[in-house]
């Protein structure tokens, strides 16, 4: 078990005043920043690990003799070691460093794909992320293996019996999202898990929008890979990290060559370096990674179970005040949800709401979310969608709904 430590009480005034980019106003209005789904704000401690590391501490990491040089791998390693705390993986050299999630969807697909053959099946879901879909296509056309998808119903939910109807000795590999980032739908990741690990298949979890609302522990969900973005985590852009089990990540082919991930390189024949520097190549993002620690330490000492039960408030008031408004309705209403609120209203365009609604201030998303089969499904061309943070407010839901109702007016 991992040690538990004091945790913040939340407080949520407390926890605004450490994100600057919230207290700033746009066209005059008060920002209101609903679109945590598409990328998360960044706290003060990150922001001054940033400017640290490029003002102390930058340099190339895992070569150099010199004193910068060490600085900086030890605080690249300390954060990996951070991620690894907080998501109890049971050893360092199973967090992979990668760009984000894209990247490590795609890593997998490759590195894994390479051990399939013709006629092997991949399971994903109808409500995945284009980067969890796309990946498995382009590998399924290389591999000529076969792609099925789980349906879902109209609340946004797996269809489990079909799902334990697909699984044979010919599926390989499961892959699907933790929490839906269109419809918050939180599916049940473990059973997945379960139930394909009884049919001999591995499982890659989609964690981009997991990770920084409910606590992960992968040796309890017990998942073959773990994939997840820093940005959406309070971290910065362009690193994220994939967990792989050892005993995964050892037989698993290198995704790319270069730099870092050898062991000895000749002519003839090139060897690799050991976990994690084999799926490594290359000069990463260091101060990506290094930051990405320090968002984790901030995480690590908030009390998710009062965040949660917050970010559950919000989205739970706004449907309701959102179901009043004439024709609206909410797309994804599945049992068990996160803050993520959908939705559509008759004979309005999303994007034409959501101009709207920027001019007074408040930053939603409208769209296909990179679930364009999910919109299909539905039969609509994109929603509008509230994706709520702890650092949300009660009044800011409140803001968001007069102006949306102003909107709708200035429409109709
Ligand atoms: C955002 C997201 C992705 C893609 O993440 P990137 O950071 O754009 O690589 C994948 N899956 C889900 C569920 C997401 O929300």
């Amino acid at each position: 078990m991992v040690e538990e430590k004091m945790k913040v009480p939340f407080d949520v005034e407390q926890i605004r005043k450490q994100f600057p980019t919230l207290s700033q106003q746009v066209y005059g209005k008060n920002l209101v920043y609903l679109d945590n789904g598409a990328t998360s704000q960044k706290p003060q401690v990150v922001i001054d690990a940033i400017a640290k590391y490029y003002s102390e501490d930058n340099s190339n990491i895992h070569r150099g003799v010199h004193h910068l040089s060490q600085v900086a791998t030890e605080q690249y390693e300390n954060a990996r070691a951070t991620i690894q705390r907080y998501i109890n993986a049971p050893l360092l050299e199973e967090v992979l460093f990668t760009a984000g999630t894209t990247a490590g969807i795609n890593m997998i697909a490759f590195s894994f794909g390479e051990t399939l053959k013709e006629g092997d099946e991949i399971i994903i879901s109808a409500m995945e992320h284009h980067s969890n879909i796309v990946p498995w296509q382009m590998l399924c056309e290389r591999k000529k293996c076969v792609l099925k998808v789980i349906p879902i119903n109209q609340k946004g939910e797996l269809k489990m019996d079909v799902f334990e109807s697909f699984l044979s000795e010919k599926t390989k590999l499961v892959s699907v999202t933790h929490i839906s980032n269109t419809l918050g739908t939180i599916n049940p990741i473990k059973e997945i898990i379960d139930q394909s690990h009884q049919a001999g298949a591995k499982v890659i979890v989609d964690g981009a929008q997991s990770i920084q609302h409910m606590k992960i522990d992968v040796q309890e969900l017990d998942c073959d890979f773990f994939i997840f973005s820093g940005h959406k985590v309070f971290g910065p852009t362009g690193v994220g990290v994939v967990y792989g089990k050892k005993e995964m990540l050892d037989i698993l082919p290198p995704y790319q060559g270069g730099g870092d991930m050898i062991a000895k390189v000749t002519f003839e024949k090139t060897t690799y370096n050991v976990l994690p520097h084999k799926f490594e190549a290359g000069t990463p993002n260091i101060s990506g990674g290094i930051c990405l620690g320090t968002a984790f330490e901030f995480l690590a000492e908030q009390d998710l179970d009062a965040i949660a039960k917050h970010e559950h408030h919000l989205a739970k008031f706004a449907e309701e005040e959102i179901v009043k408004i004439e024709g609206a309705r909410i797309i994804g209403t599945a049992q068990n949800k996160t803050s993520v609120v959908s939705f559509v209203i008759d004979g309005l365009h999303p994007f034409d709401i959501g101009t709207l609604l920027d001019k007074q201030g408040v930053a939603v998303r409208t769209g296909h979310h990179c679930t364009q089969p999910l919109m299909d499904f539905f039969e609509i061309p994109g929603t509008i969608r509230a994706s709520f943070a702890f650092y949300n407010t009660m009044e800011e839901v409140e803001i968001f709904i007069k102006a949306l109702k102003r909107s709708v007016e200035m429409l109709r």
